[in-house]
């Protein structure tokens, strides 16, 4: 067993899935600062606090060692927390939106593909979940957002796709998700209504600062809108189920 051990080394990481195996282990899927996504057998998980302790917990930053051979699947050696977010833990919707934004960063990172851009906004996603003062919907809107133009996905809601109209800063817009862009009305409009102030919000997750402004106050049912819009259309790029963080 001891052979796994060769060229292990550290990396920071955030538990994406872990999923019980064999009678003690644990199948775990990390998203990693060096490695990006990785899958890795934690032997005898389920008993050893010494290695993992609680760290096996999603939420939480970890150092993580561990090292890969000639398979699939590498090795976890040992994890501890170095940071916790326990404001995030206290609340349902906060808990609820975390989980969500790890799904969808499961389901849209190659595995082994590095990308500290989509690691970097995970824990500024965390931090800003743990800050009370900030709204939690249109946070999840913005990191959805955010994390599918990382991908290379990024929805086109600067102007319409078919003409190349350019709606006016701040103006609603319809999307049409499975084309992936805004449509005008003199184009035919679309099914999905973007006010303005979401269009706005959605456009600026697109930047590199996606985090959306602490002041702004947004309409329930507007935000509720745009999260079908947004869903929708990364259901249509990821052509699977995707949870949802919308009421609906
Ligand atoms: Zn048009």
């Amino acid at each position: 067993m001891r052979a796994n051990a060769r060229h292990s080394e550290h990396a920071d990481a955030v538990l994406l899935r872990s999923v019980d195996f064999g009678e003690a282990d644990r199948i775990v899927t990390l998203l990693t600062s060096r490695h990006g996504k990785v899958s890795l057998l934690a032997r005898s998980a389920r008993r050893s606090k010494r290695r993992f302790g609680g760290a096996l917990e999603p939420f939480s930053l970890l150092d993580v060692e561990l090292s890969f051979g000639h398979g699939e699947l590498g090795v976890l050696h040992a994890a501890s927390v170095t940071r916790a977010f326990p404001v995030l833990l206290r609340d349902l919707a906060r808990m609820t939106a975390a989980g969500a934004a790890l799904e969808l960063v499961r389901e849209v990172m190659p595995e082994r593909t590095p990308d500290p851009s989509v690691f970097a906004c995970t824990i500024a996603m965390f931090d800003a979940l743990s800050q009370e003062a900030l709204a939690t919907a249109p946070l999840a809107l913005a990191f959805r957002a955010h994390v599918m133009g990382l991908a290379g996905f990024a929805p086109r809601l600067s102007a319409c796709g078919v003409c190349g109209k350019r709606p006016a800063r701040g103006q609603a817009a319809e999307l049409d998700p499975a084309r992936g862009f805004v449509v005008c009305r003199a184009c035919g409009g679309a099914a999905h209504r973007l006010s303005g102030a979401m269009r706005e919000l959605l456009i600026c997750a697109l930047e590199e600062q996606w985090l959306p402004a602490q002041d702004r106050v947004y309409a329930k049912d507007e935000i509720d809108a745009a999260a079908r819009a947004l869903h929708v259309f990364i259901e249509q790029r990821l052509d699977r189920q995707v949870r949802t963080t919308a009421g609906a």
